[in-house]
């Protein structure tokens, strides 16, 4: 996606660990118009899908998957939440993902009663790194027994190993912006 690639050049920080920071506009303050051209950019790759829900996890995830539902008929966003939040008591699907910019185990959880075997899901997030966050999301969809569309990602470093490790169990994996190196700038496949 041309105006992604061009606001990463523009704003992205390279961070050590391989992070890159684009905190302006996608991970902390969020560009509302470009965040509209990301859903319409999603429902254009996945226009041949009926999901039933969109399933991201928090907090990054939560907007990119609603301005998506916008395009999809409003259709209900799920979050998967982290951590055992005191008021997730009912019965969960859950996962233990290690987070790649915080480097620690985290419990990541959704509630039985919004996924279940008769749902298609499609699946949104912002960065496909090692592939932590998004295995969390397929073993809980696996877990609801639910039929997976496929993921849209905003942002794939796609030389981590998260986007080989996820097409290889067979699933649908489209990226919008996919950075192949970030040694000497910012480079885009
Ligand atoms: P993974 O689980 O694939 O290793 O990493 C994906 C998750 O880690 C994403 O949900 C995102 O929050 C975070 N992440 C991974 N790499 C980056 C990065 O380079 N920049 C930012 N801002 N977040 C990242």
């Amino acid at each position: 996606m041309k105006l992604l690639e061009e606001m990463i050049v523009k704003y992205g920080k390279v961070y050590p660990n391989d992070v890159l920071k684009i905190d302006s506009f996608l991970n902390h303050q969020i560009d509302v118009n470009l965040f509209f051209e990301i859903g319409k950019e999603f429902k254009e790759i996945f226009k041949d899908c009926k999901p039933t829900k969109i399933l991201t996890i928090e907090a990054s995830g939560i907007a990119i998957a609603f301005v998506t539902a916008t395009f999809f008929d409003n259709c209900p966003v799920v979050f998967a939440k982290k951590d055992g939040a005191l008021n997730m008591f009912h019965d969960t699907y859950h996962a233990d993902e290690t987070s790649y910019t915080r480097g620690s185990k985290k419990y990541v959880e959704v509630s039985r009663e919004y996924l279940c075997k008769d749902d298609n899901v499609l699946i949104i997030d912002d960065f496909l790194a090692n592939g932590e966050a998004l295995n969390c999301l397929l073993d809980i969809c696996r877990q609801a027994k639910c039929n997976v569309l496929g993921c849209g990602i905003v942002a794939c470093k796609t030389y981590q190993p998260g986007l080989e490790r996820i097409k290889k169990q067979g699933y649908r994996v489209e990226c919008l912006a996919k950075i192949k190196s970030m040694n000497d700038g910012i480079e885009f496949e």
